[in-house]
């Protein structure tokens, strides 16, 4: 097994509103391993990215706080770091990337003296000859063409791809241990995003960092991911390898993902099935299983009780009552169900 560089334990993350207070972490536990990509996929609101915020101190306070968990990188606890120890953390030991890096990247500055101002706070490296090398060669690591000369260029001069390419940059400028990429190729056109991921593969690979990618594309979490986090209104409700999370679903959840994605293969037709519903009101989250209203195979048990996550297959866990011991009617149903479903949509005639 793979060695553990962030251990994160039963998180939970609240935020104040004028509506009241929203549970938007209820309860989150993973790990992320040197040299491996962990996925977190789920729908918007989901928590995905308000997890990885809250391991990266990144929550506003007021009006969010954390209100229980652990976060350990590399053993040590971070998560009562103070402001000041938690930057040092922050672009040395994990990096992060965002969907839109126009929002990250400051519009008055050179992408050169951006690299430049990171490698100075984090390594203590001067402004002078030596970081604007620096800052070429991470352009070059990433594929920016003539970065010699690009490296005097002002973020507006770069196009998306360019522009995201810069942030990955900036964000193994020191080599962190763990790269968190929230929605990275979000806002790219299709040809682009797989370059983008490409090459976060390519530097994961070489720099043996851990990868946490957060998306809600399952394509995505096909080509990249080793493990996969499935998240549905605060919960972790599916978690196993990628194989099996793909081609072995076992929550209704990440089923109805699944029928919901357009398939890739060549030829196909499948008819997209959208998931009916909304998620839950988390302010006041269910008592029983989240996905409750939505859910085909639900039973009376599900709407009073929440299900602990059962053991589906080798490192494989769904959070589904389907699962108990006293059910395997209804998950023999359900399997047959399901193969019914994606039957029928197979081919649009
Ligand atoms: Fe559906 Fe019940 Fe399973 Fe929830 S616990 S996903 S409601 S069957």
């Amino acid at each position: 097994m793979a060695e553990v560089v962030l251990e994160v334990q039963d998180l939970k993350v609240e935020f104040d509103t004028y509506g009241g207070v929203i549970k938007a972490v209820r309860g989150v536990s993973f790990n992320a391993y040197k040299g491996k990509t962990l996925a977190i996929v789920g729908e918007s609101g989901c928590g995905k990215s308000v997890s990885v915020q809250a391991v990266m101190g990144l929550i506003p306070v007021p009006p969010g706080r954390v209100t229980s968990g652990i976060v350990k990188l590399r053993g040590n606890n971070i998560l009562g770091l103070s402001h000041s120890e938690m930057n040092k953390v922050r672009g040395k030991e994990i990096g992060m990337i965002f969907q839109d890096p126009m929002t990250s990247l400051n519009p008055t500055m050179t992408v050169g003296k951006q690299i430049t101002e990171t490698l100075s706070v984090h390594e203590g490296i001067g402004r002078g000859r030596e970081a604007k090398k620096r800052a070429i060669d991470l352009l070059e690591k990433v594929h920016i063409p003539e970065a010699a000369n690009r490296v005097r260029h002002y973020p507006f001069q770069f196009s998306g791809g360019m522009r995201q390419r810069v942030m990955i940059a900036m964000a193994i400028a020191c080599k962190p241990s763990i790269l968190i990429a929230d929605e990275p190729t979000t806002a790219l056109d299709v040809t682009i995003q797989a370059q983008i991921l490409h090459l976060l593969k390519d530097l994961q690979r070489e720099n043996e960092m851990s990868l946490i990618l957060i998306t809600h594309d399952l394509g995505v979490v096909a080509q990249m991911a080793d493990e996969v986090n499935v998240m549905y209104a605060g919960r972790i409700i599916e978690f196993g390898p990628v194989d099996d999370i793909y081609y072995r679903s076992q929550h209704p959840y990440t089923i109805g993902l699944r029928a919901a994605m357009p398939s890739s293969e060549e030829g196909a037709k499948r008819k997209l099935q959208p998931i009916e519903g909304s998620p839950p009101d988390l302010f006041h989250p269910p008592i029983g299983c989240g996905y409750f209203d939505r859910c085909p195979y639900a039973m009376k048990i599900c709407e009073s009780n929440e299900p602990e996550p059962f053991l589906v297959g080798n490192n494989h866990y769904s959070r589904c009552w389907l699962h108990h011991q006293r059910s395997q009617t209804k998950l023999a149903d359900f399997i047959k169900q399901d193969t019914k479903i994606y039957k029928n949509n197979e081919i649009m005639s």
